[in-house]
């Protein structure tokens, strides 16, 4: 599977597969039992992907809400005309929770302040605020500290004005170390016990992400996973189950070779002399560099595809250009495309391979890709 050269004026693009979206979505709901509702994370632009088409895609495929990092997402996610349920993940300020309100939204209480302010707001209008909490289990991240959950349970029992909806936490080491992720699991299972039946049955109640997948059993007390990398098509551990959902990336990562010269040996090619030419080379010029999403740490250590083989990066990575050895590659001409992320050919470069040199993680390599950076969307695959 090749890209297609849609339009030649376009340097650097991504193509963003929808119809692997709803293949991705469809597999993770089949491995879910079936009261298990699916929370799409599209934060962060949707992981890079674009949050207003593929958050209607995702939609489409049967996702049951939203999450996103804060207002401002969410607000786009209205924008586009969605009225259900969005979760904003991170701690809401002050400043935001009147409009947060106002849109609908799911908000994540992480502390007696945050729910004071809160109340604040709600209490000098006619609008009730849908709260979750969120608690820390030991990651020491967002969420109200385990030890002080039961105080904050109590003060959002107290508020009329308070909807409680659900109850929350995140694994830290569920893709690395299980003995710890248990651990967490218990600290929540007991904090669980002290919220009633009667509360409970209007909750979500959740704790896993993609990698939390992989052990996702029927008889789970929680009864929500909140999903984002899987569905975009990339597990975020080397688990067998995960592999076995097939995940297909929706994403893969294009730009056009802008200029094709030969340099003598001895150039220092790109800046700072970190490559000096051996020999003689035909090198090639992409309209793509850390301006894009292209790391420096790439620099020298990092292949780009073009006609359909793998040709290393010469010297540091610039802002808008990189530089390919193409010395054994015939016939390469301005114009001609160059695959960073995905296939060309009967090669793929893949993102764990690209995050290997790139010296970041998947989720990494997707939020990177900058606005400069073209999103295509296709739904011709199948
Ligand atoms: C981003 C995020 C997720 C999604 O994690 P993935 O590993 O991408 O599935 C889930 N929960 C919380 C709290 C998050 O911030």
């Amino acid at each position: 599977m090749s890209p297609a050269n849609h339009d030649a004026a376009t340097r650097a693009w991504v193509e963003i597969d929808l119809p692997a979206i709803d293949r991705n979505v469809g597999r993770i709901k089949l491995a879910l039992p079936r009261h298990v509702r699916y929370v799409a994370v599209v934060k962060a632009n949707a992981y890079g992907h674009g949050m207003p088409e593929v958050a209607t895609r995702l939609m489409q495929a049967g996702v049951d809400c939203f999450a996103v990092a804060n207002v401002e997402e969410a607000s786009r996610l209205r924008e586009i005309g969605h009225e259900g349920d969005i979760l904003l993940l991170s701690p809401t300020l002050p400043g935001e929770m009147a409009r947060a309100v106002a849109l609908g939204l799911d908000i994540t209480l992480n502390s007696l302040a945050e729910a004071t302010a809160l109340a604040a707001i709600v209490n000098t209008s006619a609008l009730t605020a849908k709260v979750h909490i969120k608690v820390d289990t030991g990651m020491g991240r967002a969420g109200v500290w385990h030890e002080a959950a039961p105080e904050l349970f109590t003060y959002v029992r107290s508020q009329a004005r308070f909807d409680w909806r659900g109850i929350y936490t995140h694994f830290s080491e569920a893709d690395s170390d299980a003995g710890f992720t248990t651990e967490q699991r218990q600290i929540f299972l007991r904090l669980l016990a002290l919220v009633a039946p009667a509360e409970k049955a209007r909750m979500l109640i959740h704790a896993d992400n993609s990698a939390g997948l992989e052990s996702f059993s029927a008889d789970s007390p929680f009864n929500a996973v909140r999903i984002g990398l899987m569905q975009y098509g990339l597990p975020p551990s080397a688990g067998s189950f995960l592999a076995s959902l097939k995940p297909e990336p929706v994403l893969s990562f294009h730009a056009h070779v802008v200029l094709v010269k030969d340099l003598p040996a001895g150039t220092a090619v790109s800046y700072n002399r970190t490559k000096v030419l051996s020999r003689p080379t035909r090198v090639a010029i992409v309209a793509v560099g850390y301006g894009d999403g292209v790391p420096t740490a790439a620099s020298n250590r990092g292949f780009f595809l073009l006609h359909g083989r793998r040709c290393p990066i010469l010297g540091r990575v610039t802002m808008d250009q990189t530089i390919l050895d193409i010395t054994d590659i015939p016939d390469v001409v301005a114009g001609d495309i160059v695959t960073i992320l995905g296939a060309q050919g009967k090669d793929r470069i893949a993102v764990a391979e690209f995050c290997a040199w790139a010296d970041c993680i998947p989720w990494e390599a997707l939020c990177t890709l900058t606005q400069r950076v073209r999103r295509v969307y296709r739904t011709d695959r199948t």
